[in-house]
């Protein structure tokens, strides 16, 4: 399931979706100056990341879809973990959790949003060399 070849392994491993080669950011989500910074194109075998201008403002959808998912999760978990609990104490959990995971969530939308529309390519590397 999360094997080579996969979307899930692009996607977890942050790699380039066409060779699953190549890191598709520069540095890693949660240091401040690399931040969701996406690389122009894959090392491996040259795949332009930036497929078209403004292409990754589509990536706003996956964000929201991640963040209603958490909201659910949390608030399920809060709810049957934590006894007489209010509202207000979701809200709150919830609200802790969001801003703990939004660079990560920042950063997945974009690897996500890509992977919609590039596909796995097991031979790119051999027929590049
Ligand atoms: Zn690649």
């Amino acid at each position: 399931m999360f094997g080579k070849g996969t979307k899930l392994y692009s996607i977890f491993k942050m790699k380039c979706p066409r060779c699953q080669e190549g890191d598709f950011y520069k540095g890693h989500p949660y240091i401040y100056s690399t931040m969701g910074r996406v690389k122009e194109e894959c090392s491996e075998c040259n795949l332009k990341y930036n497929i078209e201008p403004s292409f990754y403002h589509g990536s706003y959808y996956v964000t929201y879809a991640l963040g209603v998912a958490l909201f659910v999760i949390v608030g399920i978990l809060t709810y049957l973990l934590v006894p007489n609990v209010g509202p207000k104490t979701i809200l709150i959990s919830t609200f802790v959790s969001l801003v703990i995971l939004s660079p990560l969530f920042y950063a997945l939308s974009k690897i996500i949003w890509i992977n919609f529309f590039v596909k796995y390519d097991k031979g790119i590397l051999k027929k590049r060399s």
